[in-house]
């Protein structure tokens, strides 16, 4: 990590440019980006999870749970009311929080999301994310940090890469990204020329080693993107601010690829200690974000 505190670069500078709309659900920062699609960013906490409803003529759809220290079903309701699921980026702990608030939930089919919706997330793996200076903002009423872990959840549509999910005017089109995770999906509107990132691009360290990561599939999976470049404008990143320019998918991909062939030799090394693991990595730091590998790549 960077020296300081977390927090000392928010708020960022992108949220005062954005239509901020006020809701009961004060845990979570609303902006409205157009009258079908909102920005709902938990910027209390420190994983600044990034999450987004997108409104078609027939249903809604939440992009990613967060954290699940608010009710993202009863913010839904205050924007919206088309009937309204809820689509993961990939399962790890600060974007299945919200599974709790949905009946609908679509997936990418793996083994890895497969395990997280059976067993949901213990305290011991949702923990961290409560724990010490990780919470700035008071928890919102009716959460109770003693009791906090994700449940199981039931996904009713398993995703596969190529899939389309029809919101009625609007078609968001599965892409399979593994890499950051091996159940990690990006999304594709070609009308608005919009593509979700999820945790394969933010404007904040990016990872490869975290559980189900795999750096060569990292790899592979910016290629595929870049190469689709043609059919979007903007990135919707999962984390930290909304609305990034395409262009740092390409800065994203030569930094892998310079990672991968050993061409970086500018990087800080520290033990990155969890759970499920313990591992040297490396954090190769940029001007608008960071990649972070094994040490052993
Ligand atoms: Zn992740």
């Amino acid at each position: 990590m960077p020296d300081g505190n977390w927090w000392d670069i928010l708020p960022r500078r992108v949220y005062s440019s954005l239509e901020r709309v006020e809701t009961s659900q004060t845990w979570y920062d609303v902006y409205r980006l157009h009258d079908w699609l909102y920005a709902i960013y938990e910027g209390g906490q420190y994983d600044e999870a990034l999450m987004y409803l997108v409104i078609g003529d027939e249903r809604a759809v939440v992009v990613d749970g967060g954290t699940g220290i608010g009710r993202l079903d009863l913010l839904v309701e205050e924007l919206t009311d088309k009937p309204c699921f809820l689509l993961l980026t990939h399962t790890h702990n600060d974007h299945i929080g919200g599974c709790k608030d949905f009946d609908e939930i679509a997936v990418y089919d793996d083994a890895m999301s497969r395990e997280s919706a059976a067993e949901g997330l213990g305290r011991d793996k949702m923990g961290e994310i409560i724990e010490g200076d990780n919470v700035i903002r008071e928890f919102p009423s009716g959460f109770d940090p003693d009791s906090y872990y994700a449940p199981p959840y039931t996904v009713t549509r398993w995703l596969r890469d190529g899939d389309r999910v029809e919101l009625g005017g609007r078609t968001l089109e599965v892409i399979h990204t593994p890499g950051h995770s091996s159940d990690h999906l990006c999304l594709l509107d070609r009308g608005s020329r919009y593509l979700w990132t999820g945790d394969l691009f933010y404007t904040g360290g990016v990872t490869t080693y975290l559980p189900g990561g795999d750096h060569d599939d990292f790899v592979e999976s910016c290629r595929r993107l870049v190469d689709m470049m043609p059919h979007y404008e903007v990135l919707l990143p999962a984390h930290n601010e909304p609305l990034v320019e395409k262009e740092m998918m390409v800065e994203l991909m030569k930094t892998a690829e310079d990672v991968k062939a050993g061409r970086l030799t500018e990087y800080r090394e520290s033990r990155s200690v969890a759970v499920n693991y313990d591992i040297l990595v490396r954090r190769y730091q940029f001007s608008r974000f960071a990649l972070i590998t094994r040490a052993d790549l």
